[in-house]
């Protein structure tokens, strides 16, 4: 290949062509990292204010409370998220809740949701839920196809 087109081109056109040629593969390289890097910093933010969720894009050196786009103010705080159903099942879609330590509660989280405890760092169902949760969804497939 190097060969070939240092034959039409000369050497100067085969450098040319070749450092183009890594430096797209370097970029394309870069630009997938650099997106993925972004689409983990996005977080799920609540605020304290009004209680309404929003995206937020993490940036290095944010603190929080971050700036809410509800109240304009900075009371944005990272949401935790309780995966837990009421009768103690396992569900896809997280409740996004606030954590009292955030706002100068002294007292528990509770999620208005399922009623449970909710801590930094929530703990999600054990596996033996998300299975659980997968049989109830496989078989309202089926009766749904019925
Ligand atoms: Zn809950």
């Amino acid at each position: 290949m190097f060969t070939w087109i240092r034959e039409k081109l000369g050497l100067p056109g085969a450098v040319v062509i070749c450092i183009i040629a890594v430096g797209l593969v370097a970029y394309s390289a870069f630009g997938r990292k650099d997106e993925a890097a972004e689409s983990s910093s996005e977080r799920m933010f609540i605020c304290s204010e009004t209680m309404k969720t929003f995206q937020y894009k993490v940036k290095v050196g944010d603190e929080w409370p971050v700036r809410s786009p509800y109240s304009d103010k900075e009371t944005g705080w990272p949401a935790e998220k309780c995966y837990w159903t009421r009768d103690g099942g396992a569900k896809r879609e997280p409740t996004y809740v606030l954590l009292n330590e955030y706002i100068g509660k002294d007292e528990p989280t509770i999620c208005p949701d399922c009623g449970r405890k909710v801590q930094r760092n929530n703990q999600r169902p054990p596996a033996g839920k998300w299975r659980e949760l997968a049989e109830r969804e496989k078989q309202q497939a089926a009766a749904q196809g019925d």
